[in-house]
């Protein structure tokens, strides 16, 4: 038995059953044994793969997407180029190669990111040698500044709670100890304000998730755009609303059952869209527009034919399976949606739907 489903058995024995946020939290976040502190979970050795480690394509596209938004807005200096959860430091790396050409892009850049990861942080820091990187726990301790900010599946990482519609309320979803196991179990119904919404499109028995810090870091994103100028980028699997279970736990690019083996897999759940929209408001929230359609917009094909151009057989193959990847509707293409926050006066960015 792991030290982490001891100490989560131990602690549901005791004290009761926790809800589905509060096990997300201490797999994914426990300071010792959590999964995202204690490791690289990227890449085809690790649990699951993103967008811009299949290719530089993304990096690329998102870094000239950046650079024509700050331009639209008249070029502030300095600003804050600002990332929430950035893995490896690809992403990011792949965004400053590609504005290394536009005029004071640079030199106006103050680089943020936001990782709670003492693993993590280092291969960021690997990443992007040179560059002057201030570290934050939390998206709060950002200084003002116009914020110029990236999120690719960060979103999906923060701990949800589930609910079942019941006959007048809800029931939350509920992790429990049998006979030394962690097992699902339904709370008492009851009436929760943050579902208050809900009740109009759901029916009895149907399931629905609430991203409960999505909300609160949504609505700072939105404040700090409206007040101070910027943009985000927010990129995730997931839709408008939800509905369903959407709860996953993959290990070494599998499904397994999220229960037995706490801290070891990664757990994530789709993100709703709407909600983040309206938390960030009086910011102007692009529709999710789906990632294959926002790519090709910003000219993915062009440039994964001027990358092919130098390439060839097993390189060649590979790229033009990244570039599928990254857009098509059977891969990430629908699936992966992308929602941009902009001032309410601002122009909309490029690739969006309105
Ligand atoms: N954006 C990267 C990595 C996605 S994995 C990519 O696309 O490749 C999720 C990232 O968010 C990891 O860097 C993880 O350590 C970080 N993370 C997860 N929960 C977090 C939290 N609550 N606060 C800060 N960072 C978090």
């Amino acid at each position: 038995m792991t030290a982490l489903l001891t100490s989560l058995t131990t602690r549901i024995a005791r004290t009761g059953p926790i809800t589905l946020a509060e096990f997300m939290t201490e797999c994914l976040l426990h300071p010792t044994h959590g999964y995202y502190i204690t490791r690289d979970p990227l890449g085809a050795k690790g649990d699951f793969t993103t967008a811009p480690e299949i290719s530089q394509l993304f990096g690329e596209l998102i870094g000239l997407w950046l650079a024509q938004v700050w331009l639209d807005q008249g070029a502030p200096a300095p600003f804050l180029l600002a990332e929430l959860g950035p893995g490896r430091g690809t992403l990011m790396a792949d965004v400053l190669r590609a504005t290394q050409g536009v005029p004071g892009f640079h030199h106006a850049a103050r680089l943020h990111l936001v990782e709670l990861s003492p693993a993590l942080r280092a291969k960021q820091a690997a990443a992007l040698p040179g560059h002057d990187i201030t570290f934050h726990d939390h998206l709060a301790s950002l200084p003002d500044g116009p914020l110029f900010l990236l999120a690719n599946e960060f979103f999906d990482a923060l701990p949800i709670r589930q609910f079942q519609r019941g006959k007048t309320g809800w029931h939350e979803r509920m992790i429990g100890v049998d006979a030394g196991r962690l097992i699902w179990g339904l709370g008492p119904e009851g009436d929760f304000d943050l579902l208050i919404e809900r009740l109009a499109d759901t029916q009895e028995g149907q399931l629905v998730e609430v991203n409960t810090p999505a909300l609160p870091l949504a609505d700072d994103i939105g404040r700090r755009i409206v007040t101070q100028g910027g943009a985000a980028l927010i990129v995730d699997y997931g839709d408008a609303v939800s509905l369903g279970d959407t709860f996953q736990a993959l290990r070494n690019h599998q499904p397994v059952d999220p229960l037995t083996c706490p801290g070891a897999a990664d757990l994530t759940a789709h993100v709703a869209f709407a909600p983040l929209a309206h938390a960030a408001a009086p910011a102007r929230a692009s529709a999710p527009t789906p990632q294959g359609e926002f790519l090709e917009r910003l000219g993915i094909t062009a440039r994964a034919q001027a990358l092919a151009a130098n390439l060839s057989e097993a390189a060649l193959d590979s790229h033009i399976a990244a570039h599928r990847r990254l857009t098509h509707p059977a891969e990430m293409g629908t699936l992966f949606k992308v929602m941009s926050l902009t001032p309410p006066d601002a122009p909309l960015p490029p690739g969006l739907d309105p």
